[in-house]
């Protein structure tokens, strides 16, 4: 599978059904197999023998498409979670313990701020945030000997920053420890940070991959090139025996697997945020799309934003897709064929200017939610962000004015024609 392009890979990949069998991916709504001996689950158990057994570990349904993102971000093993929020915990929560310490990008999505600067901490965990347009030599003085993770997100969640994924990788690398990269926004379509050096990559799957915002999910991959053997004594999760399965040291046992089968075996085992195989299933006709929404976000967006660029009651535009934008150039970089769907802007008048504006759309909706086919907006600052001071709106790159916006895939002159009228109205 892996040799076709990203949109064959986007129907194809995953469920590969044997002579007889359903065509389309079933729904495997069974929350245990069958097996005909004791001893064949016992070796289940024991990590001896793959196979189904309970779904909370792992499921058929889930299986094939995590399969098919793994492809997409051409890395060697994913799985699914129940929700972003609970890749991105997983993801850290698999290499790092009480006593660690972590670096995160400041520009992340509200709930990644929270995750890792109140509840990961309580887990005695701390996290620095750095501003992700510092240098690499600042962003290395934040290493420490624990510091066992480095984290991103490609496009940042409202702020639109866009992560220079390489300077990110080589401070990571320098320093012993894994990027694990955010990349919800440009989706594997228009980037793939693996190729750019990132090692883990997670998802919402929530947003564009879904895609109709039907349902919460999310996703982890690895690209399986972090070598966590050379530094044993960082990632004793992982290069130590596990006495929770007589034992077994991933590492050994399952090579560039290692990270994902610890994350099944051990992590969602023991906290079981899964995704339900019926949400996988919806998932994965949602990803059969991917290629033709995306573009069709982008190509929306950027005359959206050309609009609102031009427009004389509007006092800003981020879009990494202008010309003029600070980011233009790292877009250009890792995303040639576009970003994403989401422009953030502010309107002359500030903050409250802003809010009223949004109360005189009509087809566009006030909701929270982003990246789905239906055009929508968010104030951050009253909405998603609204537990923020304004000190922390600041780092995290959201001005009190910004209204985030989620361009769709309707006609865009729909779009923009609720866009100008409501702007009359100010
Ligand atoms: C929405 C979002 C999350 C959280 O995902 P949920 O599926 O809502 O839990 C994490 N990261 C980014 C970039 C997001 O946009």
């Amino acid at each position: 599978m892996s040799s076709y392009q990203i949109e064959t890979k986007c129907i194809q990949s995953g469920w590969h059904p044997k002579r007889g069998e359903p065509r389309v991916l079933p729904i495997y709504q069974s929350t245990t197999f069958k097996y005909d001996t004791s001893d064949q689950m016992g070796r289940l158990f024991d990590l001896e023998d793959s196979g189904y057994f309970y779904t909370r570990l792992q499921n058929p349904t889930n299986d094939a498409v995590a399969e098919k993102i793994c492809e997409l971000e051409g890395g060697v093993a994913a799985m699914l979670t129940s929700s972003g929020q609970a890749a991105n915990y997983y993801a850290v929560f698999n290499i790092c313990e009480a006593g660690d310490h972590m670096i995160c990008s400041s520009a992340v999505y509200g709930g990644t701020f929270n995750l890792f600067s109140a509840t990961v901490k309580k887990q005695g965990i701390e996290c620095t945030f750095v501003d992700p347009d510092a240098s690499a030599e600042e962003i290395a003085a934040e290493f420490r000997p624990n510091t066992k993770v480095l984290f991103a997100e490609t496009i940042a969640n409202p702020a639109l920053v866009v992560l220079d994924i390489e300077k990110f990788a080589k401070v990571a690398h320098e320093h012993g420890v894994p990027l694990i990269v955010d990349n919800t926004f440009p989706t594997p379509i228009n980037c793939r940070p693996f190729e750019w050096g990132a090692d883990i990559v997670t998802h919402s799957t929530t947003k564009y991959m879904d895609g109709h915002a039907i349902c919460v999910g999310g996703c982890i991959v690895d690209s399986g090139n972090f070598d966590w053997e050379k530094y044993a004594d960082k990632y004793p999760g992982l290069t130590q025996p596990d006495p929770t399965y007589h034992g077994i040291i991933y590492t050994h046992k399952f090579g560039k697997g290692a990270y994902i089968t610890k994350a099944t075996a051990q992590i969602m085992r023991d906290l079981g945020s899964i995704q339900s195989p019926q949400n996988a299933f919806l998932l994965n006709v949602g990803l059969e799309t991917l290629h033709l929404r995306v573009a069709r976000h982008c190509e929306n967006a950027a005359k959206v934003a050309e609009f609102l660029h031009g427009h004389d009651k509007v006092a800003w535009v981020n879009y990494a897709g202008l010309e003029d934008n600070k980011y233009h150039a790292l877009a250009k970089k890792y995303m040639p064929g576009g970003t994403c769907g989401v422009i953030s802007f502010g309107l002359k008048g500030g903050r409250e200017v802003s809010v009223g504006f949004m109360d005189k759309l009509k087809l566009i909706a006030i909701v929270t939610h982003v990246a789905d086919a239906r055009t929508c907006v968010l104030h951050p600052a009253s909405h998603t962000h609204r537990q923020m001071t304004d000190e922390q709106l600041e780092e995290a790159g959201v001005a009190p004015d910004l209204i985030r916006l989620s361009v769709g895939i309707e006609n865009a002159d729909d779009i923009i024609a609720d866009l100008a009228q409501a702007l009359e109205t100010i």
